[in-house]
């Protein structure tokens, strides 16, 4: 009879004899560019063969979900799940991503990007953070139960999937609705995509999204007859200030979130005239606001429209507001929920830091998990580098992050 203190002894000192098989993984992995057919790449058909056939090497049932997508390769993306049955039906679920961003500007690469570069303890290319890191980590922490010949708890469900960078509908959107028997709200869901450099943010809930576009019409005219013109770049100022007020008509805050309130920038603003003696008669500028889950982004922007116009009626202009990006927040996760509970003692265990539960101001694929009640944890180590020139990932985090997983396998509730 071994403890279960023991086996997560010989899973930690397992794992320790793993770095230069993650080194190896990571170099298959870079090496099999996976950009989306959405953004010129080849897809992920390439990267999902290689897995499939490592996975089911290791003698463990993978399956394909692929979700049908006119612009890849055999008009379909692939979707991965591979499964180490436990001792419980009951799962703990790891989902990665397998697409990966194009390397932008290769003049500001040191090295070829779809080649793994290895310096002390980083790791360098396309993917090695963003989001090899979670497939090494998930897949290495499985390869050390087979090794040690151990059953976990719960049956360990990696989910290796595409299209994540351009939206998840033909990933983890596809898999949820197609498959959505093989998740149950009892199952705990980590998604490695986001976290700290310090390993402690467990991110669990994340503000809505509204980007909206103002566009204001005047009259243009000369700039020595003002009384013959409607100047939009004065109204434009005007409404600017005047939205100032939202943070007060939006006063909520939640401690989960950094800052806890809503927040509403002005951010873009469109070129208006090229020369200094014309009174522009057409000025665009954008918002980009963060909105806590507690209020509707449908009211904020009736708030933001009518408190414009009217404004811009003082200066007799019109206004309209289009909006470019609208993305309501998922219900949060419960702090206290079994998957965070789990992750706070092996993060205490492994790098003997305090994770917190948090919010972010932006979306996740876990959103995807919330909005159908199935209660998701974003948790990795990072080191903030994804979608960067020169990306890398540390091999102690890749270490450090797979033993957490090993621990979260071996958790009995
Ligand atoms: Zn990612």
């Amino acid at each position: 009879m071994t403890t279960k203190d023991d086996r997560f002894r010989l899973l930690w000192e397992r794992l320790g004899t793993y770095e230069q098989e993650m080194i190896d993984l990571q170099r298959e992995l870079v090496c099999r560019n996976a950009v989306g057919p959405e953004q010129g790449g080849p897809g992920e058909w390439d990267k999902a063969a290689f897995l499939m056939g490592v996975l089911t090497g290791w003698g463990l049932k993978v399956d394909n979900y692929p979700a049908p997508d006119e612009l890849a390769v055999g008009g379909q993306r692939p979707n991965l799940v591979a499964m180490l049955p436990g001792k419980k039906p009951e799962k703990v679920w790891v989902l990665s991503h397998l697409d990966v961003v194009p390397s932008g500007d290769e003049s500001l690469w040191r090295s070829d990007p779809f080649t793994l570069r290895v310096d002390g303890d980083r790791l360098y290319g396309r993917g090695t953070e963003d989001n090899h890191h979670g497939i090494v980590t998930s897949m290495m922490a499985v390869k050390a139960f087979l090794d040690l010949n151990y059953t976990p708890e719960r049956t360990v469900a990696l989910a290796l999937v595409s299209d994540e960078e351009t939206g998840s509908l033909r990933g983890l959107a596809h898999l949820l609705k197609e498959q959505r028997e093989l998740f149950s709200e009892r199952d705990l869901i980590i998604v490695p995509d986001a976290g700290s450099p310090d390993s402690t943010l467990i991110e669990v809930a994340e503000k809505g999204i509204l980007w909206l576009r103002l566009t204001l019409t005047g009259q243009q005219g000369h700039a020595s007859k003002p009384q013959l013109a409607k100047n939009t770049l004065r109204a434009c100022a005007h409404v600017i200030v005047a939205l100032e007020e939202l943070r007060r008509e939006f006063p909520r805050q939640n401690p989960l979130f950094q800052p806890p309130e809503s927040t509403f920038e002005p951010t873009q603003k469109e070129a208006n005239v090229p020369n200094v003696n014309t009174i522009p008669g057409r000025d665009v500028f954008y918002l980009d606001c963060r909105v806590l889950p507690d209020y509707e982004l449908a009211r904020v922007k009736e708030r933001i429209t009518d408190m414009a116009r009217e404004v811009a009626a003082r200066f007799g202009v019109t206004l309209e507001v289009e909006p470019v990006q609208e993305l309501p927040s998922a219900p949060p996760t419960d702090p206290e929920a079994p998957v965070v509970m789990a992750l706070k003692r092996a993060i205490r265990e492994v790098y003997g830091r305090e994770g917190t539960p948090r919010g972010i101001g932006g979306g996740t694929v876990a959103a995807f998990f919330r909005q159908v009640g199935l209660p998701a944890a974003v948790w990795m180590t990072v080191s903030d580098t994804a979608h960067q020139p020169n990306e890398f990932c540390l091999l102690s985090n890749l270490l450090g992050d797979a033993r957490v997983l090993a621990h979260v396998f071996l958790a009995e509730d």
